[in-house]
């Protein structure tokens, strides 16, 4: 089962940024509404998420370690209709496999809690602990039991590069949550959690970069849109810019990007891309997120409809302003 979980590890744990990917979707499906992220050197030696959520009940948080040990899935048909980001319960044992990890967790609000400390997958203590409500998974020294691993991580700069992108990301897609990241103490992003996305978007991009965007909104019987692009004034040689976020999941579409660069056709000098939020809320049942292990990739099954109304709905909004 050790081992089990070591190959699992090996797909739900590429690298750092996975283990905070991982670690803040547990915390947002906890109903968590502040979210706070401490990294050390690329989240090599330290990462650290802690929530106000509903806790981990003290009988069930060695449980919470076992492969397929989820609390959100009932039956297979589920599958089809998720509306929580985690799924597969593979993430926390995948990690706890290959790093040293303390799990600190209450669902009361009494003060009193479990922490649960696993080294390499192997539980090393279990026993009552102070702590408020919510949880706090502290994991160190990621990958010091798989060096093949280990030896694959890139400089601390590019590890961060994509902790910090996703994180930006995830809290452009949450502005009701309000997160913070640190990187060896360094305050890196600070969200307010009141709800407004252009203030996260101002945390993020910066304040002229907020106040340079334009509101797109469109609905039909199967999508409804909501979003901010930024002026064609407002570019970026790549398309790190563009965030899209479907059924409150931050996801990689391909097929949204390109309707949206479509829509600013003849507006944007070749290989320039807008600043984009879009978010697409949808009937679970017109989208497969059960593509890839990282859940990062979708599938929709009106696909054409749904690039056909975001390219309408970002010409109008681009059309409404004068471009
Ligand atoms: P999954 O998210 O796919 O269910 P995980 O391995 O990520 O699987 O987590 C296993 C279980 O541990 C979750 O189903 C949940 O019950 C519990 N859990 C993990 N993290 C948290 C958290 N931050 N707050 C509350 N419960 C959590
Ligand atoms: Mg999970």
């Amino acid at each position: 089962d050790q081992l089990a979980n070591q190959i699992a590890a090996g797909e739900v744990v590429e690298r750092p940024s996975s283990v905070v990917k991982e670690l803040v979707e547990n915390a947002i499906d906890a109903g968590s509404t502040a979210i706070d992220i401490a990294i050390e050197e690329g989240g090599l030696t330290l990462i650290r998420v802690t929530d106000n959520g509903s806790g981990i009940d003290p009988d069930d948080i060695e449980t919470a370690f076992q492969r397929h040990a989820t609390s959100k899935i009932s039956s297979a048909s589920d599958l089809f209709r998720i509306a929580s980001l985690g799924f597969r319960g593979e993430a926390l044992p995948s990690i706890a496999a290959v790093s040293r990890l303390t799990a600190v967790s209450s669902p009361e609000t009494t003060g009193l809690g479990r922490r649960l400390a696993i080294e390499g997958g192997a539980v090393t203590a279990n026993e009552p602990a102070n702590c408020p409500q919510g949880t706090d998974m502290t994991v160190k020294d990621l990958f010091y039991n798989t060096p093949a691993r280990l030896k694959y991580m890139k400089s601390i700069q590019t590890e961060l590069g994509h902790i910090s992108d996703y994180v930006n990301r995830i809290a452009l897609a949450h502005p009701g949550i309000a997160f913070t990241l640190t990187h060896n103490g360094n305050s890196l992003l600070r969200t307010l959690g009141t709800g407004d996305r252009l203030q996260v978007i101002a945390a993020v991009y910066g304040s002229s970069a907020a106040k340079s965007m334009l509101s797109v909104e469109a609905e039909n019987a199967d999508f409804e849109l909501r979003g901010f692009i930024s002026k064609p004034e407002l570019t970026r040689a790549n398309r790190n810019g563009m965030t899209t976020i479907v059924n409150g999941r931050y996801i990689r579409s391909y097929a949204l990007n390109q309707a949206i660069v479509q829509a600013y056709h003849t507006l944007l000098p070749i290989n320039r891309f807008p600043l984009v939020v879009l978010e697409v809320g949808m009937h679970p049942s017109l989208l497969d997120v059960n593509v890839h292990p990282s859940k990062m990739e979708v599938r929709f099954s009106k696909e054409a409809e749904l690039k056909e109304l975001v390219e309408k709905a970002v010409r109008e909004a681009l059309r409404s302003e004068r471009y």
